[in-house]
């Protein structure tokens, strides 16, 4: 079954003022996400705000559930977290590593996870060592093959960059994780919600996503999965009331799932808005959100690159929503603000954001233009034809 794309368009009112390629940054809410929230924050304001939790807490319980069936775990191996980027933190700041350690990751890795390794490393001696690139310019699975030996205590990858087309070969990473039995922490915060997501395929232990993104939810939401083995072993960096239990004078007890990695205190109208998009991404069928939304990428692809002086920078074998381009003689910011003037929503991907990769290619910034399912064909030859007419 093909998406109703008019009909999605005419339940998201963003649609109706601005041509959005900012998917990657912020997508545009569909009303059944919004309608979710808005009625909760009425709810809050009528009688209460603990009151509404406790009216909604059915739905709220809910929520992880629907994220369960999205990823294909339990729902006790589920945290609601208020971004991806404190999620992967939770995980990552559990693990303890020794002088000598090594913890293996992408070139293509995210500035907030390569920050965190950089502190974790200095204050360890652990080690970090970027997996290299094999031809197509993503992970090279045989290449991490070659650096696994004792000293590797974790595999910390992107699937998909903030900053391009690229897809990581998670399942493959996986295989090489599990054979060794070495913990696999993978960062989906740009691929839930872009591309089927399957953590028992991917065989990753825990796993970082977000809500405002590809998945369309609200800002300040996210979620980490940690696989129940891994979970029993792990301490969260930081604890409180609802993570754990004050029991006795001199002990406490964690709580036995997913949300010992969770904090007390969460903006419930997200949490349920969240939820409501992970319901409307289930109901429409993420097969056929990522081959709609990869099709129409792979249009504007091919639009921009027969435009003269363009040049499209994606890289990877498998290519997804995200396409990112820049246009010789032409200062990014001056093609950003010309689309924003015909009301077309792009960003710009500077080089801290992922700077192995970007000073790998000599890249400073570039324009990305995040595709989703919604975008229709007008929207994608608009964008061009603003960016063929500037010189
Ligand atoms: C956006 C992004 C993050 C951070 O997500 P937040 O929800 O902003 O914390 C992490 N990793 C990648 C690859 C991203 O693109």
């Amino acid at each position: 079954m093909s998406l109703d794309i008019a009909a999605l368009r005419a339940e998201t009112p963003g649609c109706r003022h601005v041509m959005h390629f900012n998917n990657a940054g912020a997508s545009l809410q569909p009303q059944p996400v919004l309608d979710t929230m808005i009625t909760h924050l009425k709810l809050e304001g009528e009688i209460g705000g603990y009151e509404a939790a406790d009216q909604m807490e059915e739905r709220h319980e809910a929520v992880y559930g629907s994220i369960a069936k999205l990823i294909n775990c339990a729902a006790d191996e589920v945290a609601l977290i208020e971004n991806a980027t404190r999620a992967w933190d939770m995980a990552f700041y559990s693990l303890q590593f020794r002088p000598g350690d090594r913890i293996l990751t992408s070139i293509a890795e995210y500035a907030s996870n390569y920050i965190a390794f950089l502190q974790v490393a200095r204050r360890s001696g652990a080690e970090i060592i970027a997996i290299p690139n094999d031809a197509h310019g993503q992970i090279s699975v045989a290449a991490l093959e070659s650096l696994i030996d004792a000293r590797v205590k974790l595999i910390a990858v992107t699937h998909v960059p903030t900053n391009g087309g690229l897809i990581n070969p998670a399942a493959a990473i996986g295989t090489v994780a599990r054979r060794h039995g070495i913990p696999f922490l993978l960062d989906a915060c740009q691929s839930i919600g872009q591309l089927q997501i399957d953590v028992q395929a991917i065989g990753c232990d825990m796993l970082s996503a977000t809500g405002r993104k590809y998945l369309r939810g609200p800002r300040g939401t996210g979620f980490l999965y940690v696989r129940r083995a891994m979970l029993e072993q792990l301490e969260p960096p930081f604890l409180d009331l609802h993570a754990a239990t004050w029991v006795a004078e001199d002990r406490y007890e964690m709580l036995p799932d997913a949300r010992r990695f969770e904090n007390w205190e969460s903006g419930i109208a997200g949490r349920l808005g969240l939820g409501a998009a992970v319901d409307y991404a289930l109901a429409l069928g993420m097969g056929e959100i990522e081959g709609e939304l990869r099709r129409k990428a792979a249009f504007l692809r091919q639009q921009l690159a027969a435009l003269p002086g363009i040049t499209v920078h994606d890289i990877g074998e498998q290519k997804g929503g995200i396409v990112t381009f820049s246009k010789a003689g032409i200062d990014v910011t001056e093609i950003k603000s010309a689309l924003n003037k015909a009301r077309v929503n792009v960003s710009i991907s500077g080089q801290s954001s992922t700077y192995l990769d970007m000073t790998a290619r000599q890249l400073d910034q570039i324009i990305r233009a995040s595709v989703h399912y919604f975008n229709t064909e007008e929207e994608i030859e608009q964008l061009c034809r603003v960016v063929g007419e500037l010189t």
